[in-house]
């Protein structure tokens, strides 16, 4: 399965993307982590996508789309894999459609009200990078990852004012794209629910899996 999660920020891409991954025994590839990797270790790509990520901006198509070639032709993503917020313009899902056969895409819809709720009480494991929210989906040991015992932390770019920016850029550039594998026949879409729970069965469901 070579699948795509599309969404707004916070919709529950990276939750769910964990889950299925699990599942379905493919890697997840979230370009935004791959990203926030680069910019930690400060490398060259770190540097010049940090002034995008710190102000919500999208990272120019042809950085992020040699990131994603050269991790798709990884052996570990010959049997299938989950793409995370990529792609997010028309141009990367083009590039992509020339690159790889998509097999199904899944969008998570959720409204602009609930996507600030979300993003400004997300915490992430500095270590896996694992998905909390401080009254939604509550790590067992407040601060502490569940899953790898790392440090929880809140992303730089989960503030109000670029939360807001990053709503924006989604309406404008990534939502084209919903339409754009509909009229491939390959989109499914759910509810994101306020429950994690609820959403991974809907998830699941609209997969047949
Ligand atoms: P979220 O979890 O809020 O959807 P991501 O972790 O997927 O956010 O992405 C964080 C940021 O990384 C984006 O706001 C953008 O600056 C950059 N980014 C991630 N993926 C892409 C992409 N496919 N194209 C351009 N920029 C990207
Ligand atoms: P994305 O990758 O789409 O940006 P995340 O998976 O990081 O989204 O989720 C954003 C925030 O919302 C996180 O804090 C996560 O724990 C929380 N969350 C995810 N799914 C749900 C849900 N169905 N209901 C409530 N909160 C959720
Ligand atoms: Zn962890």
């Amino acid at each position: 399965m070579k699948m795509v999660l599309l969404g707004p920020p916070g919709a529950g891409k990276g939750t769910q993307a964990e889950r299925l991954s699990k599942h379905l025994d493919v890697p997840t590839i979230s370009t935004g982590a791959i990203i926030r990797n680069e910019i930690k270790e400060k490398t060259q790509l770190g540097v010049e996508a940090h002034k995008y990520i710190s102000e919500g901006k999208l990272v120019p198509d042809s950085l992020v789309i040699s990131m994603v070639k050269e991790r798709l032709s990884k052996p570990d993503c010959s049997k299938g894999f989950i793409l995370d917020g990529f792609p997010r313009t028309i141009e990367q899902a083009q590039t992509l459609d020339s690159m790889t056969d998509i097999t199904k895409v899944l969008c998570i819809k959720v409204k602009d009200e609930e996507i600030l709720n979300r993003l400004s009480g997300r915490r992430e494991c500095k270590v896996c990078r694992a998905s909390y929210h401080i009254m939604y989906n509550k790590p067992a040991k407040e601060g502490i990852c569940d899953k790898c015992g790392g440090e929880l932390i809140c992303r730089e770019d989960d503030t109000v004012e670029t939360i807001k920016n990053r709503i924006a850029v989604y309406h404008e550039q990534t939502e084209p794209i919903i339409q754009y594998y509909a009229s491939q026949g390959k989109l499914a879409v759910v509810e994101g629910r306020d429950d994690v729970e609820d959403t991974t069965k809907a998830v699941f469901e609209a997969l047949d899996i």
